[in-house]
């Protein structure tokens, strides 16, 4: 699903000449730098969905970049979302055999990469599915940054103790929020993650495309519509949002889509949507879409027919699926957590959640107050170009890059334009 490269330049329009003119800069400084990133999927979840856009950026602005990623069988998927899971404060069993399997996967992986790795300048690992690649590259020339996009606040401990000791080894690691970080030997920065405001799944739509798309999915457009996309994750908790639909349902003749997906390095997809569906029963105005990993225009278009967008998790590293809502000019309910809380400014670009009740009280009350609505969306919006925009991550990454592979000695100076 890799889209079509935009021009570095078209983000001008959108995210400001300035920015432009820094990454042109920064860049210019570390140019053919091989960079490679390295993860565990290439569809579905947020990481994916900024490295297909985050990537041929960096090439464009002539740095060797390029992105690989690790794969191996069930077994070593369910142990890293147990790591996940874990790393979110749920206490998961780590057994022996698992632990043995998710190395020698890794292990598996690193011979098939070790001459890439070796070889490059800088390399991201992002999250732990890759994490042990560092110690079987020995002969690595480059700086490593362990990226996490997780929600690390409050780790369950044995979990976070395996993981550090692998993660420990890198020259940097860079965290969402700096709620995440934790002690570690070495800098850490903090990026949080960004949207693409010019992709599929975040350009402007034509009102036809959007209708078209709701007249696919059985919407109304006559009547309220809540949205939440996600995998369908517990952490998302898509049966909270279904008991908060049902509470505002005996006042207003809402419709709620929860659009989701599952990210093939996530094994826990297909009995979670089998619980939503059952939550659902047989709810006409409850649409459940499992929808393909290349659905953005479609994605895109719900997110667009919503009145309010929803992303009730209970953990969050950062929800892109918040960032896309806001820059759409949703206001969003969001779960009180992680990097939601970045994001929604409680009472001005959405309202912070902790329970099905507050997010049904939430949701009548803007329904019933569309000129706040209206309001809360406008500075969503705003926020979201302000702060959440690729430019302003591929700004970050170039910093520490050339922070990384210059001495502390060298100065380099951005000029203002
Ligand atoms: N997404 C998608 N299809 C789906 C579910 C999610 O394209 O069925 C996208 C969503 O639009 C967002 C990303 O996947 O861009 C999810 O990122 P987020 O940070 O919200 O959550 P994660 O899945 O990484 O926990």
């Amino acid at each position: 699903m890799t889209s079509e490269p935009t021009a570095l330049e078209a983000y001008a329009d959108v995210a400001g000449r300035e920015v432009i003119e820094q990454v042109r800069q920064l860049a210019s400084r570390i140019r053919d730098l091989r960079v490679v990133h390295v993860n565990s999927t290439r569809e579905g979840g947020g990481v994916a969905e900024i490295l297909h856009r985050l990537v041929p950026l960096m090439q464009q602005l002539g740095l060797a970049a390029s992105w690989e990623i690790v794969m191996g069988e069930e077994s070593y998927y369910r142990t890293t979302k147990a790591f996940h899971n874990g790393l979110q404060g749920t206490p998961v069993q780590l057994d022996e055999m698992g632990l043995r399997r998710f190395e020698a996967t890794v292990a598996d992986n690193a011979d098939r990469l070790r001459d890439v790795l070796e070889g490059a300048d800088v390399v991201f690992i992002h999250d732990p599915q890759p994490a042990p690649l560092l110690k079987l590259c020995p002969n690595r020339r480059g700086k490593w940054i362990w990226r996490c996009h997780i929600d690390v606040s409050h780790p369950y401990r044995p979990v976070w103790k395996y993981l550090r000791n692998i993660v420990a080894g890198y020259d940097a690691s860079v965290f969402s929020l700096p709620a995440f970080a934790q002690p570690l030997p070495h800098p850490e920065y903090i990026v949080p993650p960004s949207i693409d405001p010019l992709s599929q799944k975040n350009m402007s739509l034509s009102e036809e495309e959007v209708a078209e798309t709701c007249t696919r999915f059985g919407i109304d457009r006559e009547r309220p519509l809540l949205v939440q996309v996600s995998r369908f994750d517990r952490f998302k908790d898509p049966v909270g949002v279904i008991a908060a639909y049902r509470q505002v349902r005996s006042f207003s003749p809402v419709q709620l889509v929860l659009a989701g997906g599952s990210a093939t390095d996530d094994p826990e997809g297909e009995a979670i949507l089998r619980e939503v569906r059952q939550a659902a029963g047989d709810d006409a105005d409850i649409h459940i879409l499992d929808l393909p990993a290349d659905a953005h225009r479609t994605i895109n278009a719900l997110q667009r027919a919503a009145d309010i967008v929803v992303q009730k998790s209970t953990r969050e590293g950062f929800g892109l699926t918040v960032t896309e809502a806001m820059w759409k000019g949703k206001p969003v309910i969001g779960g009180d957590t992680g990097g939601i809380r970045l994001q929604v400014i409680d009472h001005h670009t959405g309202f912070l959640v902790s329970t099905p009740e507050g997010a049904a009280l939430r949701i009548r009350y803007l329904l019933h107050h569309r000129d706040k609505l209206q309001r809360m969306g406008e500075k969503a919006r705003q926020f979201a170009r302000e702060s959440f925009l690729l430019t302003r991550q591929l700004r970050e990454y170039l910093t520490i890059m050339v922070a990384l592979t210059h001495d502390a000695g060298e100065r380099i100076e951005i000029r203002q334009t």
